[in-house]
């Protein structure tokens, strides 16, 4: 039997880092069985769905690595309606379903406020379909429901808890519920891997599965992902759209690697490993069941240290985009014209051992490409105080006076005239650094004066001298 699993997002808004890693794992134990990926996009609340989300998905599993033609599908749900009606037919021809007239305030009104779920008053009572009748599912009143389940093992659930619950509305549409199982069905699907809040419907759908006559998939239910409160990430609060990632300079080595490490490690006391170990190692009954916790902070210092294990060229390579504003990219603060990439390639090496993010680049760079630096006031004010023009003046004379410009003679230059005034030094660099490039710390002065050249140099030394007057 040849594993088919699928990805199944609906397309309500950005795509949730979440689903991300749900897809990914689909993606990889498809490849280690031999299997079959699918994707579907469920998008049969039409009111919510926009086609610009499903695009989104499209080139965010892209940029993941999973890309468009290596997969079957996208399948809409939408195209399926006739199939999800036919299905609920045969359930109440089957006498596996019935339908119902009764309104939440009647369930109530019987049942009282704290009870929750359907108390069957339809179930005998023969009404056929028929406006606002909604069609519900006949639950068994005995056994249990064994769910097969990969990451949780055998959640049981008792089948007289499990109320009559509704499969279509009373405008005879198909709910989510029951759409998803037909189209499993259809599919072919052998396992479904999904995040853990769909667990709770898994016994109905199961018992829709048996009702169908068709055997159930395996199931496996990965954590749910969660912030540092531990509570599960949401788009209200959280950072969780895998574009936000992308669009901040994110790489998508070191993007997939992590969502992989949500719940699982591979061999050994490492997390940093190449993805094809990831492919091999990875094992959804070592998926710990718990919620995991997608820490922003380990993400960013993961991201460093894949920018740096990257090879020059591909830095500057990968840093393009922000180098330019691409696609959904701010564009950065110099002009196209001003950019230089022979002084930025000379400083890309620096850059690349100091940047946790690609958009990070921008900050350290932007003094190269503009006519004037940005001057960051706050760091105006803490640098350019008492002694800071008399510094100045003396780095000026100093450096015209300079027969060659290269970062040694700067630096051996800065430190004479620093020493001249009792300054190490770091304290010398500081008014130099912020009249140069703007601000207080960014890449190795020297080697940054260097790349500017003597006369960028000079004018804006003597431009902040004249605003120190
Ligand atoms: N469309 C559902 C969702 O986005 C997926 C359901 C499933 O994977 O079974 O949550």
């Amino acid at each position: 039997m040849t594993v088919r699993v699928r990805f199944a997002p609906s397309p309500t808004g950005m795509f949730h880092v979440g689903g991300a890693r749900s897809a990914l794992q689909n993606w990889i134990f498809a490849k280690q069985q031999g299997g079959v990926f699918v994707l579907r996009i469920e998008d049969t609340d039409a009111a919510r769905n926009k086609p610009e989300w499903t695009e989104g998905i499209l080139s965010a599993l892209e940029w993941i690595g999973i890309d468009r033609g290596s997969y079957e599908g996208p399948y809409f749900q939408s195209s399926y309606a006739g199939e999800h009606r036919a299905a609920a037919q045969r359930l109440y021809e089957g006498g596996r379903a019935y339908y119902c007239d009764c309104t939440r305030e009647d369930v109530q009104a019987r049942t009282g406020p704290q009870q929750r779920g359907y108390d069957g008053f339809c179930r005998d009572r023969g009404l056929g379909p028929g406006e606002g009748r909604a069609l519900r599912f006949r639950t068994p009143d005995e056994g249990e429901t064994v769910v097969v389940d990969l990451v949780r093992g055998e959640p049981t659930f008792e089948n007289k808890l499990i109320e009559d619950f509704v499969i279509a509305r009373g405008d005879g549409s198909p709910v989510f519920l029951l759409a998803n199982v037909v189209d499993d069905m259809s599919m072919g699907i052998t396992h479904v891997i999904r995040a853990e809040e769909h667990l709770p419907n898994t016994p109905k759908q199961q018992l829709l599965w048996d009702a169908l006559g068709v055997k159930p998939p395996i199931w496996a239910h990965v954590p749910v992902v969660v912030n540092e409160k531990r509570q599960k990430l949401s788009k209200r609060r959280d950072k969780v759209a895998l574009e936000a990632y992308r669009d901040e300079g994110y790489l998508a080595d070191a993007m997939r690697n992590y969502l992989m490490l949500l719940g699982w490690a591979p061999s050994g006391d490492r997390e940093i490993v190449p993805w094809s170990v990831i492919e091999q190692e990875f094992r959804l009954d070592e998926v710990n069941p718990s919620p995991a916790f997608f820490d922003e902070k380990k993400l960013r210092a993961f991201n460093g240290d894949y920018i740096r294990a990257l090879p020059v060229e591909d830095f500057v390579a990968a840093c393009q985009p922000w180098l330019t504003g691409t696609g959904t990219i701010a564009p950065p603060p110099w002009q196209p014209e001003e950019f230089d990439p022979a002084a930025f390639a000379a400083v890309a090496p620096l850059a690349q051992t100091r940047i946790a993010v690609l958009s990070e680049i921008v900050p350290n760079v932007d003094f190269l490409f503009l006519a004037d630096p940005l001057i960051d006031e706050a760091a105006w004010a803490k640098a350019m105080k008492e002694g800071a023009a008399d510094l100045l003046d003396a780095a000026i004379v100093a450096f015209e006076a300079l027969e060659s410009w290269d970062a040694e003679s700067l630096k051996a230059t800065l430190e004479a005239v620093g020493a001249e005034r009792g300054l190490k030094l770091g304290k010398a660099q500081a008014p130099v650094r912020v009249a140069v490039t703007g601000r207080t710390v960014g890449l190795p002065l020297f080697e940054s004066l260097e790349v500017l050249g003597r006369d960028r140099t000079l004018t804006r030394l003597r431009a902040a001298r004249v605003r120190l007057v």
